[in-house]
């Protein structure tokens, strides 16, 4: 069962001068983890973006779920039912704790206060962090963070978690850990993740690698960096 499928879409810049996406089609089954990789300016994040609703393409589809998101007007609630985003930037709020920032997602949701607290705290406790509950974002390490950055894309039980480079920023050990619990997540809970790197390490523990070249996808095996770098 496909979750999300894409079907000829185009993305140009600057008025048609820069083509970011240039005829781009796959899909994706349910519970499946793609990576998305390909060098820095070959379109991941633009890609990103679209399937997350965050940016409009110019011609195409993107169904996600039951949702045709060219067609949609209530973007904003797929976003916030649908989609669990991780940035490579965690985007935490500075004067939040870290369990108020787990509970962001919920906010729209009708749950009591007293029910967010108890979910931002098991999934905080899923990513092995819950003891930091009630700390500030400034006072974890880059990989805490980005562990919190997790558990707050699942808070409202998306259906598919975007991530843009979510282990950037972090050295190989930590990245490593944060890989793990991402793995972890998928396979316990069956969520969908796309992952988008210029990592092939990182996009290798994926059950599927997608090759974006130049906003097109990699066919031929040939022109691969995965096969050509090991
Ligand atoms: P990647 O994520 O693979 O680095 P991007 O999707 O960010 O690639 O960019 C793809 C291409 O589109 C690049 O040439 C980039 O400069 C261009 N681009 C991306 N976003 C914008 C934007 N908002 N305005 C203009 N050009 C953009
Ligand atoms: P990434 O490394 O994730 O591809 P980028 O540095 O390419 O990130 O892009 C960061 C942000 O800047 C994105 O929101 C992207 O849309 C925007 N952007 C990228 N390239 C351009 C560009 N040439 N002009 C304007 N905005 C751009």
């Amino acid at each position: 069962e496909n979750i999300v499928e894409v079907k000829n879409l185009v993305k140009t810049y600057e008025n048609g001068q820069v083509k970011a996406l240039n005829d781009i089609s796959f899909n994706i089954k349910k519970g499946e983890f793609v990576s998305i990789i390909g060098p820095s300016g070959s379109g991941k994040s633009t890609l990103l973006h679209m399937l997350g609703a965050l940016d409009i393409p110019d011609s195409g589809s993107i169904r996600v779920g039951d949702i045709n998101l060219e067609k949609s007007k209530k973007l904003n609630e797929f976003r916030a039912e649908q989609i669990g985003f991780i940035f490579q930037l965690h985007n935490l709020i500075p004067n939040l704790s870290v369990v108020e920032n787990v509970e962001i997602p919920m906010f729209t949701q009708k749950i009591s206060s007293k029910d967010q607290r108890t979910k931002a705290l098991s999934l905080l406790k899923d990513v092995g962090i819950e003891d930091k509950a009630k700390m500030k974002p400034n006072q974890l390490s880059g990989g805490e963070r980005q562990r919190v950055a997790i558990a707050r894309s699942l808070a409202n039980d998306p259906s598919i978690v975007l991530a843009d480079e979510p282990t950037g920023s972090l050295d190989s050990k930590t990245s490593n850990k944060i890989l793990e619990k991402l793995t972890l997540l998928n396979k316990q809970k069956n969520v969908t993740i796309i992952l988008v790197t210029h990592d092939m390490n990182v996009a290798k523990l994926a059950d599927r690698v997608i090759e974006v070249l130049d906003g097109k996808i990699l066919e031929n095996s040939e022109d691969s960096l995965l096969d050509n770098k090991i």
